[in-house]
């Protein structure tokens, strides 16, 4: 579900987004990343450098200029995707800056937790809790916890504004892909921001979100419907995860099949945990409720 609307920031270039909020687009772009991931630059004397991104030199370039010289009071990550993190460190050597955020979490390269998205490298100086603040230039950034996307994910309040990381974009609905993804913990985590009152969502991927509200909401209703077309596709018979991708995504870019079977699963997972649905071998049906 895009939002439509181009980002309009070219890449390595500051773009002042309002007082005290910047952003350098890093040239990454993909099937996942959109135009590339979005590092936001907070503060104005003294700053926090939320997403620092991939380890592109070019992007590291880039930060280091907006910077200017600025004081770095910490390198800020939501989660620990390699579209994230990996900048963390090279630039916590060039500005000497703490990196202070998500904790690590690294899974496995084989085995049933693999998971190659993730940077293993990461290192936090302080990991941030649900809540904890950090003073940045005289204004508090706040850890919001929102595991779903990942386990470690959080966003970031600030002012009025929340750097909502994977866990809301403004282009694309997340992937939330098991055994990290957790669909239950994602939905919570959405649940949780509509408590809230920030009025604007600055993502790391896509457009700025100006009615978060709405938005949440309608990621919930998107999400819920899924949900009951996988609960009827497999009322129908038995079926396996590439047989509800083909039924539940057509015309789906063939890029994003495995990750619609991720997140079909994670539905598929949440769905058992609530007893709506069991598997026989790689095939789910839905337990008839009398
Ligand atoms: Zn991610």
């Amino acid at each position: 579900m895009a939002q439509g609307g181009a980002v309009d920031a070219p890449y390595a270039k500051l773009d002042q987004l309002e007082p005290g909020i910047a952003r350098v687009l890093a040239h990454n772009p993909s099937a996942f990343t959109y135009y590339g991931t979005q590092t936001y630059l907070v503060g104005t004397n003294r700053l926090a450098v939320i997403d620092p991104g991939p380890d592109l030199a070019e992007h590291l370039d880039a930060l280091e200029q907006a910077i200017g010289g600025r004081p770095v009071v910490a390198i800020m990550c939501t989660h620990t995707h390699r579209d994230h993190s990996p900048a963390a460190r090279p630039l916590a050597e060039r500005t000497g800056a703490p990196v202070i955020g998500c904790a690590p979490l690294a899974l496995e390269t084989v085995g049933p937790r693999a998971d190659a998205a993730f940077d293993g490298d990461y290192a936090a100086d302080r990991v941030l809790g649900d809540g904890e603040s950090l003073d940045v230039d005289g204004e508090a950034i706040v850890a919001v916890a929102t595991p779903g996307h990942t386990s470690n994910h959080l966003c970031f309040a600030y002012r009025g504004a929340l750097f909502s990381g994977d866990h809301v974009m403004g282009w694309s609905t997340t992937v939330v892909v098991p055994p990290d993804g957790d669909m239950a913990a994602y939905m919570a985590s959405l649940d949780k921001l509509r408590q809230r009152d920030e009025t604007v969502y600055y993502p790391a991927h896509g457009p700025a979100i100006d009615n978060p509200h709405q938005y949440v909401r309608h990621l919930m209703g998107h999400r819920m419907q899924r949900e009951k077309q996988i609960l009827r596709l497999v009322g129908e018979k038995p079926r396996d995860i590439p047989d509800i991708v083909a039924n539940a995504y057509p015309g789906l870019d063939p890029r994003l099949v495995i990750a619609a079977g991720g997140s079909v699963y994670a539905h598929l997972l949440d769905l058992e945990r609530r007893g709506l649905v069991e598997r026989q071998e790689e095939r789910w049906t839905a337990v008839k409720v009398s």
